[in-house]
C-alpha cells in the first residue's frame, strides 16, 4: 500500500511520526492541522528554542550532491562576515557542472565606510581559493532588502535561462532570510522557512514554483565545523552575531599589548611601532585591551567573567585556544576571525599574534577600507 509523504512547510524534512530524534519527527495528531511542522520547525517557530537531530555532515552533502545530475544555477549564499567559514570548498565537484554565482549576504551589518568594490574582488579571489569559479558576484543584505531586486533581475534575465534555481549555503548564511524575502516580494506569502540564530536548522529541500517548469530550491544548509558558531552557545551566539551596522573601535597600540575580544579570540601587538588597530566586530562583544605580560593571566582568571563571551555556563564548551604569527608589511591589512570579525591593522608593518579557539581558522587579507 502507498502513504502519502508529506514535507515539513518549516524546513521541507520529509515527515515522520515513529523516530523522536531523527529528523521530520512530529506527533501523530499533528497530521491534522492545516500547516504540518516537524516538532523542530514547530518548537523553533512558537518557543524559539532550537532541537537536535541526529543528521551527520555526510548526509547533509549527500543531500546536496544528489542535485549533482540536474541542470540548472546555483546561487552560493556566505556570510560576509564568515567567509572562510562560509565558502563551500570544491562546490563545483558537489554540484557538478552548473554556473555559480556568488552572493555575499549581510552587507547591512558593514560600516559605510567599506569599500564594495574591493570587497567583491577579495570575495572571488577567496572563492577561487576555494575550488569555486564564478560567473557573477553581488552583495546583498537579506535581513533589510538591499541588493536582493537587482540579484532576482540578474537571475532572470541573465543567469538562470527557465532553469532551475539550487539556492546552496553554509548553516547561518542566511539562506532562509533570502528565500522568505524572494518569496514575500513575489508572492507576499511569508515565513514558509524558518530562520534561527542556531546552525544546521534548515533541513531537507524545499521549492518554490518559478514558473511551470521551474523552481528555486532551498538546499540543506552544509554544517562548517569550522564557524564559530559550532562552538559556543546560543546566548554567546547571540552576543558575537552583530544585529545592526558595526562601529568601528579604535585603538591606538604600542608594542606589548593586547587585545581581547570577550573571551574567544586575542591579538598581540609583538613588535613594531605604536599605530592604529581598528576593531570590526559586533557592537555588543566587549574588546579589553591589556598588557602583553598579563594577558596569559587575565585569560586564565578571568575568562567567562571579565572576559565574555563565553559566560561560566558556556566555557567548558570551547576547544582550547590555538594562536599564529603574522609578520605583517607596510600597507592595511586585516586579520580576520572567521564568524567574530577581524581587525584592520593601518600602519608601518607590525608583527601580530592571534588566538582563536582551535579548529576556528584565522587568515589575514589586504583591508578593504
Ligand atoms: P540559514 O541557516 O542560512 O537559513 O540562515 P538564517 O536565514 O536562519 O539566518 C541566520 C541568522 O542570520 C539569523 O539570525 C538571521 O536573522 C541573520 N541574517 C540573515 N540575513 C541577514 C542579513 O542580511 N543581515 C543581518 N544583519 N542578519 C541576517
Amino acid at each position: 500500500m502507498e502513504t502519502e509523504t508529506i514535507d515539513c512547510q518549516g524546513c521541507g524534512v520529509r515527515i515522520q511520526t515513529t523516530a523522536k530524534d531523527q529528523p521530520g519527527f512530529t506527533p501523530v495528531f499533528s497530521l491534522q492541522k492545516e500547516v504540518v511542522l516537524c516538532q523542530r520547525c514547530f518548537r523553533l517557530k512558537h518557543y524559539n528554542e532550537i532541537q537536535d537531530v541526529s543528521i551527520t555532515d555526510d548526509d547533509f552533502l549527500k543531500m546536496v550532491s544528489s542535485i549533482r545530475d540536474t541542470s540548472g544555477l546555483v546561487v552560493h549564499i556566505v556570510d560576509i562576515f564568515d567567509v572562510d567559514g562560509s565558502l563551500i570548498h570544491g562546490l563545483p565537484r558537489l554540484v557538478g557542472e552548473k554556473s555559480i554565482l556568488l552572493v555575499g549576504n549581510k552587507m547591512d551589518l558593514l560600516p559605510k565606510s567599506v569599500n564594495t568594490r574591493k570587497l567583491l574582488q577579495w570575495l572571488r579571489s577567496q572563492a577561487k581559493q576555494a575550488g569555486i569559479k564564478v560567473a557573477d558576484a553581488c552583495l546583498i543584505s537579506s535581513a533589510k532588502g538591499h541588493g536582493i531586486a537587482e540579484l532576482s533581475e540578474k537571475i532572470e534575465e541573465q543567469y538562470r535561462q527557465g532553469d532551475n534555481v539550487y539556492i546552496v549555503g553554509t548553516t547561518n548564511v542566511g539562506k532562509s532570510t533570502f528565500i522568505n524575502r524572494l518569496i514575500k516580494q513575489s508572492t507576499g506569502f511569508s515565513e514558509v522557512i524558518t530562520t534561527s540564530y542556531f546552525p544546521g536548522t534548515t533541513l531537507g529541500f524545499i521549492e518554490i514554483p518559478l514558473d511551470d517548469r521551474s523552481a528555486l530550491i532551498d538546499t540543506p544548509g552544509i554544517v562548517n565545523k569550522q564557524q564559530m558558531a559550532h562552538y559556543i552557545s546560543g546566548e554567546d551566539l547571540k552576543l558575537i552575531t552583530p544585529n545592526k551596522e558595526i562601529k568601528p573601535r579604535i585603538y591606538q597600540l604600542n608594542d606589548g599589548q593586547t587585545l581581547f575580544f570577550g573571551g574567544l579570540a586575542r591579538l598581540d601587538f609583538i613588535k613594531g611601532d605604536k599605530q592604529s588597530f581598528v576593531c570590526y566586530f559586533s557592537n555588543q562583544l566587549p574588546i579589553h585591551r591589556t598588557k602583553l605580560e598579563k594577558a596569559d593571566d587575565l585569560f586564565a582568571n578571568h575568562c567567562g567573567e571579565l572576559l565574555i563571551p563565553p559566560t561560566e555556563a558556556s566555557i567548558d564548551q570551547i576547544p582550547p585556544m590555538i594562536s599564529d604569527t603574522f609578520r605583517i608589511k607596510e600597507g592595511k591589512y586585516d586579520i580576520v576571525f572567521p564568524g567574530l570579525g577581524w581587525v584592520s591593522i593601518l600602519g608601518e608593518g607590525a608583527t601580530v599574534t592571534a588566538h582563536r579557539p582551535k579548529g576556528v581558522a584565522v587568515s589575514i587579507r589586504q583591508s578593504f577600507n
